[in-house]
């Protein structure tokens, strides 16, 4: 696929020619220099944008080939996103704010998966918080949360331990590659810092908006040699 913003002069080509695929029940981390296109990869993937050339399969489907409203469905059911601004709402309370999708889908809420989920998160004594009065990692538990509260099948995370500290980092890393190991769930996580990386399965490089090698069973050291070799 490619993704081509704007026109003329002005022309922004954020994704040229990628194709890549992630297996179910894998963690991939996404790598690569400021403004080499991976949160527009993240949103293209996750149908929150449209591709300017080529396909994007969740499965079997095509999600260039949905209407607004399957592709909205597709999203709510199937897909968790965790955006680089968190995107919560601010008169909501955590608590609200994480069951969002589950009242949007008209749902019960399993309250022994929320307990856990938010106890695994360390939130569970801020539930009644706006986010206005969370911290900026207390904030991004909660947008994590959010995206993995309807159990989807794969959970698409732009830098999701870019705000943490690095204990709050590791537990959340542990907890995602829980979600791959015992929920066969998939994550495609975007990341800068090698040690979080290690976390995954698979590397993907990016560099201008192309796909620039990937890395297998990588370690914090493997993932900075490559780093540097990208000059990212
Ligand atoms: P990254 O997440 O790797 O920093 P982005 O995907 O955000 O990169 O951006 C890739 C390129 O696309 C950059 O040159 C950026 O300026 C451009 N870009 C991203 N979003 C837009 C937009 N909405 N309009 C115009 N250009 C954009
Ligand atoms: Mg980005």
């Amino acid at each position: 696929m490619s993704k081509v913003y704007g026109r003329g002069a002005n022309e922004v080509r954020a994704l040229d020619d990628v194709t890549v695929d992630f297996d179910r029940g894998t963690f991939t981390a996404v790598m690569g220099a400021s403004g080499s296109g991976k949160s527009t990869l993240m949103h293209t993937l996750a149908g929150l944008d449209s591709v300017s050339a080529g396909r994007v399969f969740i499965g079997d489907l095509d999600l260039t080939t949905l209407t607004d409203n399957e592709l909205t469905r597709v999203r709510r059911d199937r897909i968790g996103f965790v955006f680089q601004s968190f995107n919560l709402l601010p008169t909501l309370t955590a608590r609200q704010n994480i069951l969002l999708p589950v009242d949007l889908a008209g749902a019960d809420i399993d309250e022994p998966r929320f307990d856990a989920l938010v106890g695994s998160l360390g939130l569970t004594d801020r539930l009644g918080h706006r986010p206005s009065e969370l911290s900026g990692g207390q904030q991004q538990r909660v947008a994590i949360a959010r995206a993995l509260i309807t159990l989807p099948d794969v959970v698409f995370a732009d830098e999701p331990t870019g705000a943490l500290d690095s204990r709050t980092g590791a537990a959340l890393l542990a907890y995602l590659r829980l979600c791959v190991r015992e929920g066969g769930q998939s994550v495609v996580m975007v990341t800068h810092d090698p040690m979080a990386a290690s976390y995954a399965d698979r590397v993907v490089l990016l560099a201008d908006g192309r796909l620039a090698g990937e890395l297998h069973q990588p370690t914090a050291d493997s993932v900075l040699a490559a780093l540097r070799t990208l000059g990212a």
